[in-house]
């Protein structure tokens, strides 16, 4: 199994590679060369398998025996979904499951993908990742310093997935006391010594900067082996497909049937692994992408013209994990819309890369053959869902997730499950929460009064000079 760049000018590599590495050479993102299919007698076998299983039998197919071994896959696979990693189940559910259901009404489900340690469904990928750069590494006998910037859930979901991971130190920048309370903590917390949390005297933009301006100086970035653990990593969107699997098994009992899925999305990189489990066989008829007010995609799926906006045109919501205007993954789908055509990608792609938009009207039936429908949510309609799931279910589901289910509602077929994806539990954003239903969210017994513990983190201006001498006298 080999990957190859959706715009075409990059030589194919293996997995360890793609795993490793960023953006392709010629801009472009990774994906498998053909996508492994699935029979209606492998899903009957994977059907009745434990979380381990589903996801062994889903990436024996696209990591090759000369990257990781199968002994070895299953190995990293076992010590990562655990019940003791994806321990905050809500009542009644099993931890076994990892991604357990919930079930709101006949038909009608959240997947829960935000039981692991920051509550939200980034460990899902993270945690594999972790696993996976820890093995690569000490295979090619190298070790790597990521640097990333966050506004809250990528930064903490990274940090617990690399603590402690021999050859792997993580440089994390977020604007100094701009964090939730509850956020800020979960990441300031970690005391292991391949974490350096750093609060930028700036915003996340500032943070942003800082991360592109290290990146695009190639010397340092070499001789320091910066890496990323970015949206469009290849080994996060693997792992993403995997509870795809699961949640369709978990609410049908034959492979005749299909289900729809929804996913709260931003970057694109959620439900391009739903697309991706479509592609390979997995009976989903729609996929519903529901945004909030950063309603970029959902403009593509109404209109067929794909627009993304500056920084400077995002508006800061109560769904903040999903406050973005430039959706890093959406190049692999339009990848397989153009028929996998590169050329066709990058003429597309000059546009967007300079600042502009494209416009394919005429593809919207082609669109549409991939399942794709859309819709948006905002504050009011975040606010009343919590509200009215709360009231009718008695669930009490995050402002990602409303949004999420805010739309499915108004895409849902009576006869079909309808799965809707649970980016995140309600104690991760405790003040919506209390503005919704005047009460604070029910947080885990482990992770209360963590505001209280002591916390090690660096405070830092905003200048590229700076954080690179920090890195420097940290890994001399
Ligand atoms: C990251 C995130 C999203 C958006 O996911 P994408 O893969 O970027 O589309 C939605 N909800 C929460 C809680 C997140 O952390």
């Amino acid at each position: 199994m080999k990957y190859t760049s959706t715009r075409g000018q990059s030589p194919a590599l293996s997995f360890n590679d793609v795993l490793l590495g960023g953006l392709a050479p010629d801009g472009g993102l990774y994906l498998p060369e053909t996508y492994p299919q699935f029979t209606d007698a492998d899903l009957s076998e994977m059907r009745g398998m434990n979380y381990r299983d589903l996801a062994f039998a889903i990436l024996t197919r696209l990591v090759s025996e000369e990257d990781i071994p199968s002994a070895d896959l299953r190995a990293i696979i076992d010590k990562t979904y655990t019940a003791e990693v994806y321990q905050f189940t809500r009542d009644n559910q099993n931890a076994e499951e990892i991604t357990p259901t919930v079930k709101l009404e006949d038909n009608l489900f959240l997947l829960s993908l935000s039981n692991g340690p920051t509550l939200a469904f980034k460990d899902m990928a993270m945690q594999l990742l972790g696993n996976l750069f820890e093995y690569v590494l000490n295979k090619k006998g190298e070790t790597t310093n990521i640097l990333g910037a966050t506004s809250g859930d990528t930064g903490s979901a990274a940090e617990y997935a690399m603590r402690g991971k021999k050859g792997v130190r993580v440089f994390m920048l977020s604007p100094h006391k701009k964090m939730s309370r509850f956020q800020t903590a979960q990441m300031f917390s970690l005391q292991d010594d391949n974490i350096y949390n750093i609060a930028v005297e700036g915003v996340f933009d500032d943070c942003q900067d800082m991360v592109k301006a290290v990146s695009n100086d190639a010397d340092f970035k070499a001789k320091y082996k910066i890496g990323a653990v970015n949206s469009i990593n290849w080994g996060r969107i693997v792992a993403q497909v995997i509870y795809y699997f699961k949640g369709y098994f978990a609410t049908t009992d034959d492979n005749a049937q299909q289900v729809d899925f929804t996913v709260p999305s931003g970057n694109f990189g959620n439900v391009c692994a739903g697309h991706i489990a479509r592609m390979m066989g997995l009976p989903i008829d729609k996929l519903v992408v529901a945004t909030n007010e950063n309603d970029v995609l959902d403009e593509f799926f109404k209109t067929g013209i794909y627009r993304p906006r500056g920084s400077e045109n995002t508006y800061h919501t109560s769904s903040p994990s999903m406050d973005i205007s430039k959706a890093s993954n959406f190049e692999r789908f339009v990848y397989d819309l153009l028929d996998q055509d590169g050329e066709k990608v990058r003429t597309l792609w000059r546009e967007v890369d300079q600042g502009g938009a494209f416009d394919i009207k005429g593809m919207m039936d082609k669109v549409a053959s991939f399942g794709f429908v859309s819709g948006s949510s905002n504050h009011a309609a975040r606010m009343q869902t919590i509200r009215e799931t709360n009231a009718k279910y008695g669930v009490i589901i995050d402002t990602h997730t409303a949004d999420g289910l805010k739309v499915a509602l108004e895409h849902k077929d009576k006869a079909k499950p309808m799965v809707v994806l649970e980016t995140a539990l309600p104690a991760k954003f405790e003040d919506a929460l209390v503005e919704a239903l005047g009460d604070v969210p029910p947080r885990p017994d482990s992770l209360k009064g963590i505001e209280d513990l002591p916390q090690k983190f660096t405070v830092m201006d905003s200048s590229a000079d700076t954080i690179k001498s920090f890195i420097a006298k940290a890994v001399d």
